[in-house]
């Protein structure tokens, strides 16, 4: 298949992020710091399940989107999570559907979402030292660490697969554990993946810690495992590898060092019912809220999503040209990270 400047044609978008609510449990320091306001949506503001429904089946699954990732802040929180994941996996279209979550509540709920139809999770956890998690994740009461760990542990026993483990490396906090997470893979079908840390959320932990490119954490693997190119390349923007011999995968997602624009397939529904054609540019954003409310036929709104979605590579091109380091005002979790 052919490309032009913009690599149309290469990458059918197909994938939609859908973030279920912006606020949070957690308040990790590289997404929302402790003592920054954060302007939450209003519950009025949140597209109702009934509305994610139609949005779904009247605009997104007609224009072509067949998979989905619930995201957040966190989607846990969001009441009727349950219903939602049901809703989505028993539409026909539906080809997959997936969940990134801090797992704090999946231990109680890893069945029940498992049995609405829920297949493939993705749980962020940034360190295996209860200390060091707590310290990210903002806590100031009892640890946390634990409850997500069982919270993994159970999502692994109710048969969640593949089950991906998120680590955002922040250097000077959790650096010195890329060998311990990476290790999460030896044994088991986990797939880890390291995220570099992107300037958006916390500027000032940015600025004062950098961040550490993927190649430097595959170099520390190396030396101790060596590390072969996996078999398995994702349709995702994760580069995957594998220790010799080991039951699962390691991932690299490289935001900052190699711009992966050109394999971009995904849109991203925030909470209030924007779409998004890019996680670092709002041009072209549509507010599928306030069309729907008012009146706007679906059979218009389907016209406006096809439209961006054809404007879409250029809109990434363009993030590309201007390089992915600067510093963004919206957060991932009112993105729909
Ligand atoms: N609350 C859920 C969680 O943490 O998995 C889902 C939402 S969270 C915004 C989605 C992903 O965005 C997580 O894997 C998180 O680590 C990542 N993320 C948030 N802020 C980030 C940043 N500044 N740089 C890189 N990744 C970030
Ligand atoms: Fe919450 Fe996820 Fe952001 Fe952490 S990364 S504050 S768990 S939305």
């Amino acid at each position: 298949m052919g490309s032009d400047r913009y690599n149309r044609g290469m990458n059918q978008v197909d994938y939609l992020r859908i973030s279920l609510v912006d606020r949070c449990n957690f308040r990790c320091q590289y997404c929302m710091p402790e003592g920054e306001e954060i302007a939450y949506v209003l519950q009025q503001d949140l597209l109702t399940q009934a509305e994610l429904a139609t949005l779904l089946q009247e605009v997104f699954i007609p224009v072509g989107f067949t998979r989905f990732r619930l995201t957040g802040g966190e989607p846990l929180i969001r009441p009727g999570v349950v219903e939602i994941v049901k809703t989505i996996a028993h539409f026909p279209q539906t080809q997959d559907l997936s969940m990134t979550t801090n797992a704090f509540l999946l231990a109680g709920m890893a069945q029940d979402l498992y049995n609405a139809g829920l297949r493939r999770i993705n749980i962020s956890l940034d360190s295996l030292e209860p200390e060091t998690f707590d310290q990210i994740v903002g806590n100031r009461g009892r640890s946390r660490w634990q409850q997500v760990w069982n919270g993994i542990q159970t999502a692994y026993q109710v048969g969640f697969s593949p089950l991906k483990l998120n680590v955002v490396v922040i250097p000077g906090v959790n650096d010195h554990e890329i060998l311990e997470l990476a290790a999460l893979s030896l044994d088991r079908e986990w797939h880890v993946r390291f995220i570099e840390f992107m300037p958006i959320g916390n500027d000032a932990l940015f600025n004062h810690s950098g961040w550490i490119s993927s190649e430097t954490l595959r170099q520390q693997i190396r030396e101790r495992w060596g590390l072969t190119e996996g078999q398995v390349k994702g349709n995702g923007p994760a580069d995957v590898f594998q220790i010799p011999g080991a039951k699962g995968t390691l991932g690299f997602i490289s935001q900052m060092s190699e711009c992966f624009c050109d394999r971009c397939n995904r849109m991203r529904l925030s909470a209030d019912g924007w779409l998004r054609p890019c996680l670092l540019n709002e041009t072209g954003q549509i507010d599928l809220r306030t069309a729907l409310r008012s009146g706007v036929p679906t059979s218009d709104l389907r016209e406006q999503v096809s439209e961006l979605l054809r404007l879409k590579p250029e809109i990434n091109y363009k993030q590309r040209e201007s390089g992915a380091t600067g510093t963004y005002s919206r957060t991932m979790s009112q993105i729909g990270g």
